[in-house]
């Protein structure tokens, strides 16, 4: 679905090095968990896939396409990459429901009727089928962030991309988002997550990537990873995380 070749990503005229020449292959159905320490450039990563960071240099072949080619149309190609982020950013002046259903109407140019049916099904799917007239204001952390994953899935995403979904939320709240990025695992989504949940990555992913400054490291299925880790930095890294 997509692969991503040498990518480079340069700041302050290239001394810092935030990507240092990453290549992926993300296949259809895949849920590839990125782990590795604070700096180490999982968030700059998962913003170059849909170009919300431009990239210094490397490709992005996304359904056989170079969206990081001059020419090309990003938003197009946006459009099916679902994203959520550590806050949620939800629109505070519009309901749940509208929320849901802006992008659908705007973009894909969905009636308002069947964009909202679609919303309600999702909503259901989170156990927030009642919350669909209340704003983001009256909705607990827990509750935003599974609003925000079902607001990005309205758009029928073909790869959803998570940066620390569960890091700003209150420690009970936390399950109840890792649950519904379960079940969406379950049902096939193509899901690349940047976490620091290690339980959630041992058990959901299928692939586990070890980042550290700006490269990938080691990679491998959960077991290999945090079963017989074999650079030093993902050894002391585990030992930190674990
Ligand atoms: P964390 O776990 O703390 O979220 P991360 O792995 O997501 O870290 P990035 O945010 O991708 O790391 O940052 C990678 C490197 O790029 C860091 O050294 C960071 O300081 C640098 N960096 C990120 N964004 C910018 C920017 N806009 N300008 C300059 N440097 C940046
Ligand atoms: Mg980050």
């Amino acid at each position: 679905l997509i692969q991503v070749k040498n990518l480079k990503k340069h700041y302050r005229e290239g001394t810092i090095h935030a990507l240092d020449g990453v290549s992926m292959d993300i296949s259809r159905g895949e849920v590839i968990v990125i782990v590795g320490p604070s700096g180490s450039g999982k968030s700059t990563f998962l913003r170059s896939l849909n170009l919300l960071e431009l990239p210094t240099s490397g490709e992005i072949i996304f359904d056989g396409v170079d969206i990081n080619a001059p020419h090309v149309n990003i938003n197009k190609h946006r459009q099916k990459m679902g994203m959520v982020f550590q806050h949620f950013n939800l629109f505070p002046n519009m309901t749940v429901l509208r929320n849901m259903t802006l992008g659908p109407c705007k973009l894909l140019h969905r009636s308002r009727k069947e964009a909202e049916e679609k919303a309600r099904e999702l909503l259901k799917r989170v156990g927030l089928a009642d919350r669909a007239d209340a704003y983001p204001s009256q909705l607990s952390g827990g509750q935003k962030q599974r609003i925000a994953i079902v607001r990005a899935l309205c758009m029928e995403p073909e790869v959803m991309l998570f940066d620390e979904p569960t890091s700003a939320l209150d420690p009970e709240m936390v399950g109840e988002v890792l649950d519904v990025m379960k079940e969406l695992a379950r049902a096939g989504s193509t899901m690349v997550v940047v976490t620091h949940e290690m339980g959630f990555a041992r058990e959901v992913g299928s692939r586990v990537v070890f980042m550290d400054s700006g490269k990938i490291i080691e990679e491998g299925t959960p077991e290999e990873i945090f079963d017989h880790p074999q650079s030093d930095r993902l050894k002391s890294f585990l030992a930190k995380v674990l």
